[in-house]
């Protein structure tokens, strides 16, 4: 294909331009080349290379493009109207290549601009020229007759009709400014049209500052909050938010305290401003036109919570009106949302986004900072304003913006979820954590060996993304550490659903040669240890409010008399004992308690590595490299346990497969008779 290295070309372009997300937000904007190919039968022919919808502009590569025949596309020019369905359904026929990602919902504008390389993106300093008030005099004045102005316009076939006629046979015309929206450049090479944005932007930003003389959020009401007095208060409120949003489907929260968001959130006039509507049409369908603004006077948790709580009822009502005031024929096929915030402002403390994955609720952080600088632009040179609802209401359920969420990769098990691991680092709880994660679920990784624990959470970070894993040094033993562990968790994705307690240890010795500091040892970190990860998890899991799954990894021994093993054996009986007790207290508050029993799990171990493997082996009158074969040969189906085996056991425990059993014991041992529970 000749057109490749100019396509190439194309997609540095489009990096460039995503590269800085004051032009390019995560997502937005579409950029295209007409190029001359070559297709299949070797004619050649006129293609619209344009990006693909659900592609980002800062990643973008050849293949994010589709190519759709110009001629196909420019015979739409002589039509008066035309429904999005039809404009769909011709983009797709007039593609060149069956498997190409479906064209941008903007596709029709690249093609009917005349100019062989086209631009259009939503950059912070135009949207703030567009939709302050007063902001189109501004522009005239700056841009004269280099740019024109078009007033909001849903995007569409009407859209790109009124775009290139504004642009044809004008040639003093370089900029097409849209209201509300952004920003359209061309050129006839590709770095005019991206110089030609720079200069849209540099021009608009200095039009701004200008003029921008006001306070743009109004006097600062700063609360003075310290950094732990902060961390205290998030730490009991996020559970509770998190619990009211995860209602019909578990959600992540993320929670962001910058500078930039805590100077907006200080602003007097910040509340109403934050309440006119979305800033870039983009940004709807991932923010909603509207945040939570939590009104509370900052010192007390209760408070907070209270107000938290009474913000999120009455924002889902707002929100439930709000569907159903504007459904009309063409949003009816769409089921409303989950009705609560996605992005959640609380003065003093920060914001928090939410997704039912951490991704999602990332992409709404950055959209909601370009919100911010967008009103902070607009509102220094006069106000800030937005679509109307019904406007908003119409893009956020537009078929074609509903089309975009379609292309995110399918619901996993476990989407939503967060989970904490202990003994994380290796083995059975490492093996739990990787499990956990493919089915998509968030993994805290709690262990002693903190290295082991950032080496487990880096791994899982190269496929799945920074957000899914986190890291944490924590002894079950160190009561503080447990519940700072917890509190991390809380800050990192607003509470928890799952706790696999793995981490252990083990210790073989007559019970003569048992020692008392043996027995404490094994005690604290199986009896105690268990304990106090339990009961802060099921602190967590209350105030949540959306039931809870707790597994403990167990062993053959809580059952069957472990000769030479007591003190192990004897808190491992207690272990399992104390996960019926907890499943009994908590099981009305729909948080189930169970237990796993392997036996004999050598592979990646860290107690085999110890003397634990000696003691055995001596024990059985057999060298250690014989123990493997030794555990294989006394099971009853004659087979080996991997870490592996044990976490699906787990992972059926922790998800709703499983969800009315409580108080259970699975045994993954190969079938061990005297294990087995009665
Ligand atoms: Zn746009």
């Amino acid at each position: 294909m000749e057109g490749l290295s100019e396509l190439r070309a194309l997609a540095y372009r489009s990096n460039l331009l995503g590269a800085d997300r004051r032009i390019a937000n995560w997502g937005g904007g579409n950029t295209s080349s007409k190029l001359e190919e070559t297709d299949h039968t070797g004619r050649s022919m006129r293609v619209l290379r344009v990006k693909g919808s659900g592609t980002d502009l800062a990643t973008i590569e050849p293949v994010g493009f589709s190519g759709l025949r110009l001629d196909e596309l420019l015979v739409l020019e002589g039509r008066d109207a035309m429904a999005d369905a039809d404009m769909v359904d011709h983009l797709l026929r007039s593609g060149v290549d069956p498997g190409q990602p479906r064209p941008s919902i903007e596709t029709l504008l690249h093609a009917f601009v005349p100019a062989s390389h086209v631009d259009h993106t939503h950059p912070d300093a135009v949207i703030a020229l567009t939709c302050a008030p007063g902001g189109r005099r501004l522009a005239e004045e700056a841009f004269g007759d280099e740019a024109e102005w078009v007033d909001w316009v849903r995007p569409g076939f009407a859209l790109s009709k009124l775009i290139a006629e504004r642009v044809r046979g004008r040639p003093s015309v370089r900029f097409v400014m849209l209201e509300k929206h952004g920003l359209v450049t061309w050129g006839d090479s590709g770095e005019e049209s991206y110089r030609r944005t720079l200069e849209a932007v540099e021009r608009s930003h200095a039009a701004l500052a200008e003029h921008g003389s006001r306070r743009p959020f109004g006097a600062s009401c700063a609360r003075a909050l310290d950094l732990n007095g902060r961390r205290e208060l998030l730490v009991q409120a996020m559970p509770v938010l998190r619990g009211a949003l995860s209602r019909e489907r578990h959600h992540v929260l993320q929670l962001d305290t910058s500078d930039e968001v805590l100077e907006f959130l200080a602003g007097e006039d910040s509340r109403r401003l934050s309440q006119v509507g979305a800033a870039c049409p983009d940004h709807l369908v991932n923010t909603k036109s509207n945040p939570l603004w939590v009104d509370w006077s900052g010192e007390e948790g209760e408070e907070l919570v209270g107000a938290l709580r009474r913000g999120e009822e009455e924002y889902e009502r707002w929100y439930r009106d709000y569907y159903e005031r504007h459904l009309d024929d063409e949003t009816r096929p769409f089921a409303i949302d989950p009705p609560g915030p996605r992005v959640t402002l609380m003065p003093g403390l920060g914001m928090i986004t939410s997704g039912t994955n951490a991704t999602k609720a990332d992409v709404t952080s950055q959209l909601y900072h370009r919100a911010i600088e967008v009103i902070r632009l607009a509102a220094a040179v006069s106000d800030f304003t937005s679509l109307s609802q019904a406007e908003a209401f119409a893009v956020e359920y537009w078929p074609l913006e509903r089309y975009k969420l379609t292309l995110a990769r399918p619901p996993r098990e476990l989407d939503g979820r967060v989970a904490l691991v202990t003994g994380a680092a290796s083995g059975i709880g490492r093996a739990c954590a990787e499990a956990l994660v493919a089915a998509g679920a968030h993994v805290a990784l709690a262990d002693r060996n903190a290295e082991g624990a950032e080496e487990t959470a880096a791994a899982i970070a190269a496929h799945e993304g920074d957000r899914r894993a986190l890291a944490l040094a924590m002894d079950v033993t160190d009561e503080a550490a447990v519940e700072r562990a917890f509190a991390e968790t809380v800050l990192a994705w607003g509470g928890v659903d799952i706790v696999v307690s793995s981490a252990g240890l083990a210790s073989a010795a007559s019970i003569e040669e048992t020692t008392a500091a043996v027995w404490d040892r094994n005690f604290d970190v199986l009896g105690r240890g268990y304990f106090t990860v339990a009961r802060e998890a099921v602190k967590i899991m209350r105030r949540q409010g959306i039931g809870g799954s707790i597994v403990f990894v167990g062993s053959k021994n809580a059952l069957a008399a472990g000769k030479g093993a007591a003190a192990y054996s004897a808190a491992k009986a207690a272990e399992l004992h104390l996960a019926r007790c907890i499943a009994e207290e908590v099981g009305a508050d729909g948080i189930r308690v169970n237990t796993v029993n392997p036996d004999a799990v050598v592979q990646g171990s860290g107690i085999f590595s110890s003397e634990w493997r000696r003691d055995r082996a001596a024990g059985y009158g057999i060298d250690p490299s014989q123990l493997e074969e030794h555990y294989r040969k006394r099971t009853t189906l004659g087979v080996s346990i991997q870490p592996e085996d044990v976490a699906q056991a787990v992972l059926l425990l922790a998800s709703d497969r499983l969800a009315k059993s409580t108080g259970n014991i699975l045994n993954v041992d190969g079938g061990i008779a005297a294990a087995y529970p009665r």
